[in-house]
């Protein structure tokens, strides 16, 4: 805990000072974040560090494996904190992160690991297709491509579970809302984002975004969507 504790001793009487004004502007008016950021709880996983963005920009929803529960499933904090990141902070981008070296999706492959851990084997319920779509096309993929692909398709399976939230249902069908699927590369620094036209993960920044916001579901992608993240092992 040391480091901790003299990371916010450094913070209160260096960093907070060097921006102070920063601090108390936005302290004095309601928060007006650029995106709703969903993302695994992973420690090696900073979003406001990998899109070089500030306190305030990204409203935040951590949990292990970057999942999403249906509406129907929602009893937790996901659905309240999507809702209330539309409906009261009128945000219009929604983005989930997977990334690779992802504890919660091997657990997801391998449930045996799950034994003891009764709440995590609930909470990873919700990625059940994830693992069942990896079976079906991806049985004969290495251990590093399986990962891969099954963390690009889980964060396909969280975006459409993101789009039976009536509230981002409702917005997706009036183009008040976009939503990205993203792909973090720890050990490289890269973030890839899904590109609908081409149907695979892509450099950010190189794909031509689709007119339509909403995910193509797995079963419509074609075998070629690997070949970028492939490429890269
Ligand atoms: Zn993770």
């Amino acid at each position: 805990m040391e480091k901790i504790v003299a990371g916010v001793q450094h913070f209160r009487t260096v960093e907070f000072n060097k921006h102070r004004t920063f601090y108390e502007q936005m302290a004095s008016r309601q928060q007006n974040p650029i995106a709703l950021f969903i993302t695994c709880s992973d420690s090696r996983v900073m979003p406001h560090l990998i899109t070089q963005t500030d306190p305030g920009d990204l409203f935040q929803i951590r949990n292990a494996g970057n999942i999403v529960p249906p509406y129907s499933a929602a009893g937790g904090g996901e659905g309240a904190t999507i809702e209330y990141s539309l409906e009261v902070l009128g945000i219009k981008h929604i983005i989930v992160c997977g990334h690779s070296q992802c504890g919660a999706i091997k657990a997801i492959l391998d449930g045996g690991n799950l034994e003891g851990l009764p709440a995590a084997k609930s909470w990873f319920s919700h990625a059940e297709a994830t693992k069942r779509i990896v079976k079906q096309k991806y049985s004969d993929l290495s251990p590093d491509e399986m990962a891969i692909a099954a963390t690009e398709e889980n964060v396909l399976v969280q975006l459409n579970h993101l789009s039976t939230h009536p509230c981002v249902a409702a917005r997706l069908s009036a183009g008040l809302v976009q939503t990205y699927g993203w792909y973090y590369d720890i050990g490289r620094g890269r973030v890839l984002e899904y590109d609908q036209s081409q149907m695979k993960f892509v450099d950010l920044g190189t794909s031509v975004r689709a007119a339509s916001p909403m995910p193509i579901r797995s079963s419509e992608r074609d075998a070629g969507f690997l070949l970028t993240a492939k490429e890269e092992l």
